[in-house]
């Protein structure tokens, strides 16, 4: 064949990439053991695992079964390392991150061929885009090490760190995961996916090279019903970052509910493709081959419904049906193909079972008339047209090759398409038409979009999801506090409180939220003391017998329930009553409160105005509002003024950080920019403490509001009567109607109902350990975020403590949005 016949063809031969190293490596090294404490251990259990080569069917290694056992021993050495390496200056830490980094491309070529044998991708994919992410990841947390001290001033590590990673970019997720614990300061434990562990093992070996001290990364091998969930289980690990599954990331949710572990969550996606009419859909068949095919359609963010306006679907589907031709299915260790094995004989069983599914519902099944190799997990590039938002093909995630499309006419109709789906991961979408570009990215309910782009990733861009794709970010700086908390909130800050208010109790012993005693009303271990003072004012308050309704939709309105719920003094006097709300009363709330969502499109300056507003009629009425503290509390006049005047200021620092609390501009390696945008999370149900019942409150309500979210509020249950006093101060102040709803009533049963109720983006809750743990293993159902107490109370007049980024975090979602440019 002349050199002509090539070009005219444009066939080439195969260009292999030697496995012989690699392999050279495995069999010096297996079978491989545990990694804890910077030691090879035999498994426990003296059992070995298979791992497989997918594009053969052979087995590569044998890798250490790991037990419950193996876990306690990990878990003992990252708790013993922790105290050190926390210690261990940033900059100290900033080396052997850097080291690491170094490493890992040194040894690039190795990793990138190791992972093809494991996992199945082409080598394309693992030395051009895999391994080089990793590096990055690790330089990039080198940078945050160094910064910690002056840039993450005021917050501390969590300790030991469960991580559990799935097996579609085995070192990329480990990369995401153990960079920023171990830039933090934290002790790590990592689980390596059953059928990927390889890379993990040679990462281990780098660990050793770099010398980073023994029990500081510890890796365990092993399936998930023994290692996974010893992990998760495990009374002495402090945070579990998770990637995978939907379901057994709902699970986990559950099986961490109440621990007073923090959690983070990478889950699935069903993303949309959006294409425009005006945009250049040759980029766009480019695109579509990046988004879907990309390892082999195994990718949490693939763009797997491409949704097309009407106009041009007929154009572009004959454009794509005609790039698939020229894919080439593969010996993924070949640099000139473009798909891959599927990692697994299970998963390819599960994509075979789902197409069949949308053969069976109706859709039009069409593939490429290229053969596949026969022996090996491969399945060939498919493309599903005919198809409807409500098949299975178009809902589930299939996490394979397949493509489904479906075509929308308006803007609107491709917004309500695109999010026609409980997921929320990414997002692509195609126009030369910034402005709709924009517009639509604004619309989307997905963590990342891309624009004329897609599947593009970087560390400093923070990469997670909305809805029930989980929560937290991972990469940027927001990802960063994933693994950090407030000092104040560690043991040692708890104690120390100030203005000589009482000791906290210690937990499980919170008599806050018992409900059980006025004269216990001290709630949250701040002593409440003043009865004397109370004695002399109670002659100058005027007795209450109003019964203040719920304030739903901007209205007052009568509970459901048609009953009244007693509030009383310290010393069991009855002084005032409220409503008795209900799960109706609270289902109508969550309605107003999404009619109100007009109030996240408001602009930040109307925001702020609005609060600054709320903040001049509260002064207006300072004393009144001071007075009611006393009454309900028994609390010293000036404690209960000094507490008003906090929370005026308190709405003021909220009002200032609406136009402040905003985004950042990335610049990734790319020509073009990621705006990092700060969204609001939609409805927040907050559940009130005991504590503070005027500052609790508006601690909450403010900075929730403040970053556009509309909320549905249960007041302290004790001493609801200052939130429901601000029902005319809200009614005052041009809040608009259905922004805050306050439900008075029994805390834990109406926050269940928030927390089960699928309309409800995020519940905050703070009350006792155990209303924790329900809220969050109610939370569940449809991942919502939650934000609870653990039954530990805070000092709200203390600044620390009771406002600040904390709180704006929890009001808000980054949406990473990538604006590539240049003709
Ligand atoms: P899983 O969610 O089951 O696995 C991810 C990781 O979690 C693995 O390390 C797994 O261990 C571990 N694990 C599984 N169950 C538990 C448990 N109960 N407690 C603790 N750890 C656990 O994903 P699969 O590999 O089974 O893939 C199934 C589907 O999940 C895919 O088809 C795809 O739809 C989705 N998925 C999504 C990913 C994403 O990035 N969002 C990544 C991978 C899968 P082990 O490997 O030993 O089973």
């Amino acid at each position: 064949m002349s050199v002509l016949d090539l070009f005219e063809s444009m066939e080439y031969g195969p260009a292999p990439e030697t496995a012989e190293p690699a392999l050279q490596w495995l069999a010096q090294h297996q079978p491989f053991d545990l990694f804890i404490n910077n030691r090879r251990v035999k498994p426990a259990s003296g059992q070995y695992l298979e791992t497989i080569n997918p594009a053969t069917g052979k087995v590569l290694a044998r890798v250490a079964a790991g037990n419950g056992a193996d876990v306690d021993a990990a878990v003992a050495a990252a708790r013993r390392a922790f105290p050190g390496w926390s210690k261990t200056p940033g900059h100290v830490r900033a080396r052997y991150l850097y080291a690491i980094a170094r490493h890992i491309q040194k040894h690039a070529r190795l990793l990138a061929v190791l992972e093809t044998l494991d996992n199945g991708k082409p080598i394309r994919e693992t030395r051009d885009i895999d391994i080089p992410l990793v590096a990055r990841h690790f330089y990039y947390h080198a940078g945050w090490a160094q910064l910690m001290e002056s840039e993450l001033a005021g917050y501390e590590p969590l300790g030991v760190v469960g991580q559990i990673i799935p097996w579609n970019f085995p070192l990329l997720m480990l990369a995401w995961k153990v960079a920023p614990a171990l830039a933090m300061g934290n002790t790590v434990v990592l689980k390596p996916a059953r059928y990927t562990p390889l890379t993990a093992m040679k990462f281990a070996e780098i660990v050793e090279e770099v010398g980073l001290p023994p029990g500081v990364v510890n890796i365990v091998t092993g399936e998930a019903g023994q290692v996974g969930e010893a992990l998760v289980r495990h009374p002495d690990v402090n945070k579990i970052a998770f990637t995978g599954s939907t379901e057994v990331g709902r699970a986990i949710r559950r099986a961490t509910a109440g621990s007073g572990k923090r959690l983070s969550l990478e889950l699935g996606g069903k993303s949309p493709f959006v294409v425009f009419d005006d945009a250049d859909l040759d980029s766009v068949v480019e695109g579509v081959v990046d988004a879907i095919w990309f390892n082999q359609g195994q990718v949490c963010c693939a763009g797997s419904r491409l949704l097309v306006q009407e106009s041009i679907a007929e154009r572009l589907v004959a454009k794509v049906r005609a790039r698939m031709e020229k894919l080439r299915v593969g010996d993924p260790l070949d640099k000139a193909i473009d798909i891959g094995a599927i990692v697994s004989e299970s998963q390819l069983g599960e994509i075979r079972r789902l197409v069949e599914r949308g053969v069976e519902e109706g859709a039009q099944l069409w593939q490429p008339s290229t053969a596949c190799p026969r022996e090996g997990y491969f399945f060939p590039p498919t493309l599903f047209t005919n198809v409807a938002p409500a098949m299975t093909i178009a809902q589930v995630e299939i996490f394979g090759p397949v493509l489904v499309t479906m075509t929308f006419r308006t803007p609107e109709e491709a917004v309500t398409l695109a999010n026609n789906t409980r997921y929320g991961l990414a997002a692509s979408i195609w126009s030369e038409n910034i402005n709709l570009a924009l517009d639509v990215a604004a619309r989307l309910q997905a963590g990342t979009v891309w624009i004329n782009a897609t599947n593009l990733f970087d560390a400093a861009s923070g990469f997670g999801g909305y809805r029930e794709s989980g929560f937290g970010r991972e990469g940027g700086k927001e990802g960063l506090y994933e693994y950090v908390r407030p000092r104040w909130e560690g043991a040692s800050g708890r104690a120390s409180r100030r203005r000589g208010l009482a000791e906290a109790p210690a937990s499980g012993e919170s008599k806050a939220h018992s409900g059980n005693g006025h004269a216990e009303h001290a709630s949250n271990g701040v002593a409440l003391a003043g009865s004397e003072v109370f004695a002399d004012l109670a002659g100058r308050i005027p007795s209450i017998d109003r019964t203040p309704k719920l304030f739903i939709g901007g209205k007052q309105v009568r509970p459901d329930s048609g009953y009244s719920l007693p509030v009383r003094d310290p010393q069991g006097m009855i002084i005032g009553q409220v409503g008795a709300g209900n799960r109706k009363d609270i289902r109508n709330a969550v309605e107003a409160a999404h009619a109100a969502r007009a109030w996240s499109g408001a602009s930040p300056h109307q925001r702020a105005q609005v609060l600054f507003y709320v903040a001049e009629n509260l002064a207006a009425r300072e004393q009144e509002f001071a007075l009611r503290l006393v009454q309900q509390t028994g609390r010293p006049y000036a404690d209960a003024a000094a507490e008003v005047q906090a929370a005026i200021a308190r709405l003021f620092s909220y009002a200032a950080w609406c136009d402040k609390f905003e985004g950042s501009i990335h610049r990734p390696p790319l020509r073009g920019m990621v705006l990092a945008v700060r969204e609001p999370v939609g409805v927040i149900g907050i559940a009130c403490p005991d504590e503070f019942p005027l500052l609790g409150f508006l601690s909450l309500v403010a900075p929730a509001l403040a970053m556009g979210n509309t909320l549905v509020v249960i007041p302290s249950p004790q001493a609801p009567l200052s939130a429901t006093d601000c029902y005319q101060v809200f009614e005052t102040s041009d809040l608009p109607a259905g922004a805050v709803n306050i439900v008075t009533g029994e805390r834990e049963p109406l926050s269940q109902v928030l927390a089960e109720h699928e309309d409800v983006e995020a519940v905050w809750y703070f009350g006792s350990a155990e209303g924790s743990k329900r809220v969050e293993l109610a939370a569940a159902s449809n991942m919502k975020r939650t934000w609870v107490n653990y039954g530990h109370p805070r000092d709200w007049l203390d600044p620390v403590q009771g406002e600040g980024e904390e709180f704006l975090r929890e009001a808000t979602q980054v949406k990473n949005i990538w604006v590539p440019y240049g003709e």
